[in-house]
C-alpha cells in the first residue's frame, strides 16, 4: 500500500516536469496526474522517460585517478599576486596570525592553523588549516582553487529566460525527518510549506520552478536526483531543518548551507560516514558554482532571519547532492531541537522570511546602492 502510494507519487511528480505548463497559476503546484499538454514545452524531457531508471547500473563516483588531486601549499602572497587579487594584510600577530584580503566582491580573513575562515563576516571552512612558512602563510592548492577563487568571482545566475529551478522539500511521508521538541511537528512539514513559499517568489522572478513533491509523499533521494535531472534543472536547493546529534542538546542553534566536498579535500560533515576523498561524484563538476550559490543563499537567510551563522559546509555522504547533474545546494534553516529556533520555525510568518530570504539570494542581485539602503531600512 505505500509503496504504490509512492510509486503513484513518484510519477505524478515526475510528469510534472513533461507538462511544464506555465499560465496563471504556479505550475509547481498543480501537476496533472498525466502529462496533458506533451506538444507545450516538451522540450524539458526530450528522450528521457517520464520515471528515469534506477542508477545502480551506473557508478555514481569514480574514484580520481592517482596524482588528481592537487596537493600543494603555495604561498598565499604570491597567488594573490598573481591572480591580480589585492595585497594579503596581516591583522593579528601572535602565534596564531590573522590575515585579510580585501578583494573587489568581499572580504577574506583566515588565521593560521585554523580552518574556519570568513568571507564577507561569515563563517565557511578551508579544507586544510592554512600553515605559516618564513612568517608568510601558506594555503593548500585545493582551497586556493575550491574555495578562495569562486568566492572572489560574484555569482553568474543562468540567463533569466527558461532557467530551472528544482527545489526539494526534505522528507516526506514516512521519513519524518526531525522533530520539533516543542510539540513534536515533524521537519517533512515545514520543509514542504517553505518549499510552497520559496516557489511563487521564484516564479515571478524569472525562474521556472519544479518541487520534488506538493504533497506529504516520500522520494527517495535517488529519486529526487532523477526527478532534477527529468527537469533539465539549472539549480538544485534542497530544504531541511536540523537537530542537534545528542536528544538532550537543547542548545546548538543556527542556519548552515551544504554542497559537495569537492575531490581531494576533507568534509566538514561525515556523520560516520566514511569519507573517501579520491571520489569524484557527477555533481563536482560544479564545484565552484556549489559554493557560490552556498555563500549567496547563507548570506541571505543570515540576513534576513537573524539567526546564527553555522556555516557553510561540506559534505560527500549527501545522496541527494552528490549525484546532481547542476550546482546544488542544502540547506538546513535552523535547529528544531532547540525550543527558541523550534518556536520561530513554527510561525508561518518566519517561514515566509525564511523563503524570501533564499528567493531573494537567486534573483537579479540589486544594484550595490539600492541593496544597501534596503538593509539599512531592514535594520
Ligand atoms: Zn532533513
Amino acid at each position: 500500500m505505500l509503496k504504490l502510494r509512492f510509486l503513484a507519487g513518484a510519477l505524478v511528480l515526475l510528469t510534472g516536469c513533461s507538462s511544464a505548463r506555465r499560465g496563471a497559476t504556479p505550475n509547481y503546484s498543480e501537476q496533472p496526474p498525466i502529462a496533458a499538454a506533451p506538444q507545450i514545452e516538451t522540450e524539458h524531457i526530450t528522450e528521457l522517460p517520464a520515471l528515469a531508471p534506477p542508477p545502480q547500473t551506473l557508478p555514481e563516483a569514480a574514484h580520481a585517478p592517482v596524482g588528481h588531486a592537487m596537493n600543494a601549499w603555495i604561498p598565499f602572497n604570491r597567488w594573490t599576486e598573481e591572480h591580480k587579487a589585492g595585497p594579503v594584510q596581516r591583522i593579528s600577530g601572535g602565534t596564531v596570525p590573522a590575515f585579510a584580503l580585501k578583494a573587489g566582491n568581499g572580504l577574506l580573513i583566515f588565521r593560521a592553523y585554523t580552518q574556519v575562515a570568513y568571507w564577507n563576516s561569515m563563517e565557511f571552512y578551508l579544507g586544510f588549516a592554512p600553515e605559516m612558512v618564513n612568517g608568510q602563510p601558506v594555503l593548500h592548492s585545493l582551497d586556493l582553487a575550491k574555495n578562495i577563487e569562486p568566492l572572489l568571482h560574484p555569482l553568474v545566475l543562468p540567463a533569466k529566460t527558461n532557467r530551472v529551478i528544482v527545489i526539494d522539500p526534505g522528507h516526506g511521508g514516512s521519513n519524518l525527518g526531525t522533530r520539533s521538541v516543542l510539540d513534536g511537528s515533524h521537519e517533512k512539514e515545514f520543509t514542504l510549506d517553505w518549499a510552497k513559499r520559496l516557489a511563487p517568489l521564484l516564479e515571478t522572478n524569472g525562474w521556472k520552478v519544479f518541487l520534488t513533491r506538493t504533497s506529504d509523499v516520500d522520494l527517495s533521494l535517488t529519486n529526487r536526483v532523477n526527478f532534477a535531472d527529468a527537469c533539465k534543472a539549472d539549480l538544485f536547493v534542497s530544504l531541511h531543518f536540523n537537530a542537534a546529534p545528542s536528544p538532550t542538546d537543547h542548545d546548538e542553534a543556527g542556519i548552515e548551507t551544504f554542497c559537495v566536498t569537492p575531490t581531494g579535500m576533507p568534509s566538514t560533515l561525515t556523520r560516520d560516514y566514511e569519507d573517501d576523498a579520491t571520489l569524484v561524484f557527477p555533481n563536482n563538476r560544479f564545484d565552484a558554482e556549489n559554493l557560490q550559490y552556498a555563500v549567496q543563499v547563507q548570506r541571505s537567510l543570515l540576513k534576513i532571519s537573524g539567526a546564527k551563522d553555522h556555516g557553510v559546509r561540506r559534505a560527500r555522504f549527501m545522496t541527494v547532492l552528490r549525484g546532481q547533474n547542476c550546482p546544488a545546494i542544502l540547506v538546513e534553516g535552523g535547529y528544531l531541537s532547540n525550543p527558541r529556533e523550534a518556536r520561530r520555525v513554527a510561525e508561518p510568518a518566519y517561514r515566509q522570511k525564511l523563503a524570501e530570504a533564499v528567493a531573494k539570494a537567486l534573483i537579479e542581485r540589486a544594484e550595490p546602492k539600492e541593496e544597501s539602503a534596503k538593509s539599512e531600512n531592514g535594520k
